[in-house]
């Protein structure tokens, strides 16, 4: 098993004149859970669609490397192919195609064979207790928020990724979900040598899948780290002491003269 590492440092990005995330330093390791907690609008979400490349978003300073290698000029097609995985909050509704079209694809480009595939997503579902029928169904469309992030995992286990963030994987999930999915990613630090950045609100989650560090992220920046412990000091305090309440990141003073494309 190679061990991976992936290096957030002094990010910083905007969407049109606003600053989201104002210098984060993250490292993960192979094997490790991250967990990132924070209030409503801190930007969590955005920090894994910046490391994952999503377009939308303008990077202002830092970087990004996965063992070593600056990703965030690579597509994000590219970015998979070298290891990287997210499991968004809200997967995307893909009709006309199925899941198992776009693992087929994925995992070829992977340079796997497709011959092994139908049986890795057999026991891939039943890992996880997916219904088999989803794999033939549009990707996300009709589903159960649930049914959508059993779909994120079962992806996350066939690519086998070096690397993965999960936004919010907990939401929709109700507790048995919750706990084979928890156990799922487990399994995958210690088998693969996953490395783990998971996002959420919940120390709910963090009950099944124990994390190594939590980091607090409030206004753009990762205002506070410490072990598990943190979890449930945060749920019971909120995050108040951050000062960060349920509000979004004020906006930027508006400029009347920025493109609002850029
Ligand atoms: P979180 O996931 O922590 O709840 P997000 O990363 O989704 O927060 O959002 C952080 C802030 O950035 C919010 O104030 C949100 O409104 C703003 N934001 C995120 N994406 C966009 C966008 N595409 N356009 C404008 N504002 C955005
Ligand atoms: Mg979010």
């Amino acid at each position: 098993m190679t061990t991976s590492e992936l290096v957030i440092s002094g990010l910083r990005a905007s969407v049109g004149s606003t600053e989201i995330l104002k210098g984060i330093d993250l490292t993960i390791r192979s094997g490790e859970v991250h967990a990132i907690m924070g209030p409503n609008g801190s930007g969590k979400s955005t920090l894994s669609h910046v490391v994952m490349g999503k377009p939308g978003y303008e990077v202002t300073a830092g970087s990004v490397t996965l063992n070593g290698v600056e990703i965030l000029g690579l597509p994000t097609w590219q970015r998979a192919q070298a290891g990287l995985f997210l499991a968004m909050q809200y997967p995307t509704e893909v009709p006309g195609v199925s899941l198992s079209d776009v693992l087929s694809v994925a995992y070829q480009a992977g340079e796997r064979s497709a011959d092994e595939l139908d049986d890795v997503l057999k026991a891939e579902a039943e890992r996880i207790g997916f219904d088999h029928d989803l794999l033939r169904r549009s990707l996300n469309v009709d589903m159960s928020g649930g049914e959508k992030k059993r779909n994120e995992t079962l992806q996350l286990g066939v690519l086998k990724p070096k690397i993965a963030i999960l936004d919010e994987l907990d939401s929709g999930l109700d507790v048995d979900a919750l706990r084979q999915v928890s156990r799922r990613v487990e399994a995958a630090t210690e088998e693969d040598g996953l490395g783990v950045l998971v996002i959420t609100h919940y120390s709910r989650l963090l009950n099944e899948l124990r994390a190594d560090r939590i980091h607090v992220l409030a206004q753009g920046r990762i205002v506070d780290s410490g072990g598990p412990e943190m979890a449930e000091a945060l749920e019971s305090s909120g995050y108040a002491a951050y000062g960060g309440d349920a509000e979004a990141v004020p906006a930027a003073a508006a400029d009347p003269f920025a493109d609002p494309f850029a």
